[in-house]
């Protein structure tokens, strides 16, 4: 079962226990499930071994994971930043979780780089960044929540595995797969959850917490981009959505009601490459979903000043939304034979 190189997970045991003073854990900005799953689980893993353990925050997060186990402890950056540079201060290990990138970490990157204490990377994105002592990076783990379960399971960490903890690692693994939909072909995946499992966790009760806790603005506002925001692409079997900033003021927006937009238009029929580009004060946002063989961590590395995994990706473009919409029907053609591949190979495999 063990992919990760059993020296490293060795090197990383050994850096938490040579920790005096206390340990910070950092997502990626606007953190997803799977960034505040394994900072969560980390976090009550190590609080059970009796350690001092801080939890910073680049960005806010989502409403419906505050009821995650750590979410009082959290500092947010971008409200807090000299009581979060205080926690770097007291630290002297520094764990990045579910990122590749320091840009990844938006206007905290400059205090993470100046950081004088030891630094660990635990991710599973493509093309790791060499910004810490310590890399653990794997793009077979479906999250960083699986894989960070894996490797404390090879220490003497394991034992402090609770019921809490089993549930962060799961709502991580659990949003970064869609619900098992996408990033599953790696039999580990499930071996995890079946451990998860026994630990007690309840899995019904997670998966309502997260996707049943929406408000009703958020289920307009979703109507209402599917039927005034989305333009379908059938000759390149693509969808785009957008919302603008005056959509998110009409719908009352709030950091997260835009989270499965994205994924919506990939139930139809024969639609393979799905976008969603949201608007900001300063910027647009965008999101890429696929099916299949399609990459669009590479659409969004070439033209969107990001990346991710071949799935699921995102990046932003300081550029008007007209802009962007205008971009992203200029690059079509060019991916237009990658996407046909990866609708034909699906059809083979049927
Ligand atoms: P989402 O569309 O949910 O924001 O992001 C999907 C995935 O794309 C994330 O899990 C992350 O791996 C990646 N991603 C999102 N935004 C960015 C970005 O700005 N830069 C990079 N490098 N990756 C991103
Ligand atoms: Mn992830």
């Amino acid at each position: 079962m063990e992919r990760v190189d059993i020296e490293l997970i060795k090197g990383f045991e050994q850096l938490i226990k040579n920790s005096s003073k206390s340990i910070v854990l950092v997502p990626h900005r606007n953190p997803d499930g799977d960034a505040m799953g394994s900072v969560f689980g980390l976090w009550r893993v190590l609080k059970n071994a009796g350690l001092k353990v801080q939890i910073v925050s680049p960005t806010k997060y989502p409403e419906f994971y505050h009821w995650m186990d750590g979410h009082e402890e959290v500092i947010n950056f971008s409200h807090h930043p000299k009581q979060s540079a205080r926690a770097l201060d007291e630290s002297d290990l520094l764990i990045c979780m579910d990122f590749n990138q320091l840009s990844r970490l938006g206007d905290m990157q400059p205090l993470v780089e100046s950081y004088t204490g030891k630094k660990v990377l635990i991710d599973h994105h493509p093309y790791p960044g060499n910004f810490t002592d310590l890399v653990i990076s794997d793009i077979t783990y479906s999250s960083t929540a699986e894989l960070i379960f894996s490797v404390l399971q090879s220490t003497e960490f394991a034992s402090y595995i609770d019921r809490n903890a089993a549930t962060s690692f799961f709502t991580g693994i659990m949003t970064d797969t869609g619900s098992f939909d996408f990033n599953v072909s790696n039999p580990n995946t499930f071996e995890v959850v079946a451990q998860l499992t026994r630990m007690g966790i309840d899995q019904p009760d997670i998966h309502s917490r997260v996707y049943d806790n929406y408000s009703v603005d958020r289920m307009r506002l979703m109507g209402f981009c599917l039927s005034n925001r989305m333009t379908v692409y059938p000759e390149y079997h693509a969808a785009c959505m957008y919302i603008t900033l005056e959509d998110q003021k009409a719908f009352n927006f709030k950091t997260g009601d835009n989270e499965g937009f994205v994924n919506m238009p990939l139930s139809i029929k024969g639609i393979v490459f799905s976008v969603l580009f949201t608007e900001k004060e300063k910027y647009i946002k965008a999101s890429f979903r696929s099916k299949g063989e399609f990459a669009v961590n590479e659409v969004s590395e070439k033209y969107f000043n990001g990346g991710g995994h071949r799935n699921a990706a995102g990046g932003e473009l300081y550029a008007s939304l007209a802009e962007t919409l205008a971009q992203f029907e200029k690059l079509l053609p060019e991916f237009e034979d990658r996407i046909k591949q990866s609708v034909n190979k699906k059809q083979r495999r049927k």
